[in-house]
């Protein structure tokens, strides 16, 4: 038996033959595919990489994405399901969006498929396939489960380190308590942290040294999110000398010396939700844990620790003009943030946040493709919506101009780190640059 496994591309202008390829490959294919049983030969396509072979002669197709991807997985689904292939689908959006996806799909999952991964080739095998598999309680963290990297086209992701293998993601904890109003992991993960068991985490270390690469990306929603769980992981991560990146949350400004750990145990760099400088727009998000006081004394403790920040920033809500966003730009031009990536409002499905447009009546663009933070799909409280997205790529301009680099990257805490600490900001922030100048997102 052979079982496809499937991430559709985003479909925003450009496919996996142009030369805009993801840095980190997907998570969520190679546990499937570590999950599958031993004597089922399966196959993996990250479409952003690969191409999808509609004439395969595998079994059962399964198909997994986020919001921004599910109308090219529905595409895909809808052609296998011609040739007469059984589909099963899941993720997020489709646990967020039942009926809808069951309009394409032999299958659908609802919630984590770890669970009932299993079952579901087992039910196939029988010929049994039911419409509907749900979870009913989340995954438990502790078994042990190597994902199965080594079925990705590695070599084809894009690749600063100069080796053939990209930077892998790993997974040490699920969940998250916070519940901002725009985001969907409290709700598909659960409030609750789940932490995987160290000694499976330094399995999956080992494994993902034995691909050849040191190089790792923690998916985890917030590395912090049980600290001493973290100070533990932080004395693992320090034995095995791996260079690696985060997401967190900015309440790592009750824990300090959190940030001088991180550095010596190979942390890079880290990404954190700011998302406004604006106080009522972070009470309207629910995310006022977010203290902007607190702001530049954080970033500075992370650049004097060699690790690079990312600022995440959501541009469009209800508090933004074009003075307050003026100021954002401004503000992290001052604090000598590394990188920032700016995304207009997402009203991804099961979140607060589109319940509360749909009600006021406010979402202009219903496309899910459109999904992806570069286009505004809603009537914006003080912007015509077409002035707002001229003015987001104006902002990612400024951020990423050359005068603004300048006066971020070479700041006295980079020259002190040596020359790998001003290289290597500045090539991604050249390289964004260029890519803005197209309207390309930088990650995308
Ligand atoms: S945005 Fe971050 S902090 Fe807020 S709920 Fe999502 S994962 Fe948690």
């Amino acid at each position: 038996m052979k079982i496809l496994l499937i991430h559709p591309i985003k479909r925003s202008g450009y496919n996996y033959t142009d030369n805009v390829k993801p840095y980190i490959p997907v998570i969520t294919l190679p546990i499937l595919a570590g999950l599958t049983p031993k004597d089922i030969n399966v196959e993996l396509c990250d479409e952003s990489v690969d191409e999808v072979n509609f004439n395969t002669d595998a079994d059962l197709i399964g198909i997994t994405g986020i919001t921004s991807q599910i109308n090219r997985g529905y595409e895909i689904a809808d052609i296998f399901r011609k040739k007469g292939k059984k589909v099963v689908m899941g993720g997020i959006h489709v646990s967020a969006m039942p009926e809808e996806a069951k309009k394409h799909a032999t299958s659908i999952v609802i919630g984590e498929a770890e669970d009932l991964w299993e079952v579901i080739i087992e039910d196939f095998r029988g010929n049994q396939l039911k419409e509907v598999y749900k979870s009913d309680a989340y995954t438990d963290l502790k078994k042990l489960v190597i994902p199965r990297y080594d079925l990705l086209k590695l070599n084809r992701y894009r690749n600063s380190s100069g080796s053939n293998i990209p930077r892998l993601p790993i997974q040490a904890s699920r969940g998250c308590p916070f519940n901002c109003k725009f985001c969907s992991v409290t709700k598909f993960w659960g409030p609750k942290i789940r932490t995987k068991p160290l000694e499976n985490v330094e399995k999956e270390l080992l494994h993902i040294r034995s691909l050849g690469t040191n190089r790792i990306f923690f998916t985890d929603d917030n590395f912090i999110a049980n600290i001493s769980y973290t100070r533990n992981l932080l004395e693992l991560l320090k034995k095995h000398n791996f260079s690696w990146i985060c997401q967190l949350s900015t309440n790592i400004y009750q824990h300090e010396d959190l940030i001088f750990e991180m550095s010596k145990a190979g942390c890079s760099g880290v990404c954190m939700g700011i998302e406004s400088f604006s106080e009522e727009n972070l009470v309207n998000i629910n995310k006022k844990f977010n203290k902007m006081a607190n702001y530049e004394r954080l970033f500075s403790l992370f650049n004097r620790n060699n690790i690079r920040v990312t600022a995440s920033m959501m541009i469009g809500l209800d508090g933004d003009t074009k003075e307050t966003l003026e100021k954002m730009v401004r503000m992290l031009i001052r604090f000598k943030v590394s990188h920032a990536l700016f995304y207009l409002i997402m009203l991804l499905p099961g979140t607060q946040l589109r319940e509360q447009f749909l009600k006021e009546n406010r979402i202009i663009d219903h496309n899910w493709d459109h999904q992806n933070g570069k286009i505004v799909t809603f009537q914006p409280k003080s912007f015509q919506s077409q002035d707002l997205q001229d003015y987001y790529w104006e902002l990612y301009n400024e951020f990423y101009s050359y005068k603004s680099i300048i006066r971020r990257i070479f700041t006295v805490a980079n020259l002190k780190g040596g020359l790998n600490s001003i290289f290597i900001p500045l090539k991604t922030n050249l390289y964004f640059c260029r890519k803005l100048k197209n309207r390309l997102h930088p990650i995308d």
